[in-house]
């Protein structure tokens, strides 16, 4: 098992938690420990800190991100605020299908405030974890 330098950690630590702001102290911990064994794993017991080892945790956070943008129907569901249509909203245009809403349609908002049909939006989630107007992150999920 090898041993690291103090500061080591820290950066680490630092560096997850303005990647992931929304995490919580709990999940942070269980990131660094992980991204801890695997540089551990790929250092073969050096614990030297060079250039190397902030490359390879910029690469290990970066999986994380990818890894926290594959979102499943019940997760975006449980993150989305659906709503029915109002008579207001007939001259609303949904962006990514460029279609006005209609009567009653389930209208669905991400945590950025921008809205759309829930349909489109959740099609869209699958794709990209990200709001289509303000390229926002629209679910955190780490
Ligand atoms: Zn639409
Ligand atoms: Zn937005």
């Amino acid at each position: 098992m090898m041993t690291l330098p103090l500061g080591y950690r820290a950066y680490i630590s630092r560096s997850l938690q303005s990647r992931f702001p929304n995490a919580t102290d709990e999940r942070l911990e269980i990131l660094v420990q992980s991204i801890l064994s695997e540089i551990a794993a790929c250092r073969e017991g050096s614990d030297d800190w060079d250039e190397s080892i902030e490359e390879l945790i910029e690469v290990l956070i970066h999986n994380r991100e990818i890894e926290s943008s594959e979102l499943t129907e019940e997760i975006i569901l449980q993150n989305l605020k659906l709503r029915r249509s109002q008579a207001e909203d007939l001259k609303v245009m949904c962006v990514i299908c460029q279609c006005e809403y209609q009567r009653k349609e389930f209208v669905g908002k991400l945590g950025c405030g921008h809205e759309y049909h829930a349909d489109c939006i959740k099609r869209w989630l699958f794709e990209n974890n990200s709001c289509p107007v303000c390229k926002c992150k629209a679910i955190d999920l780490i």
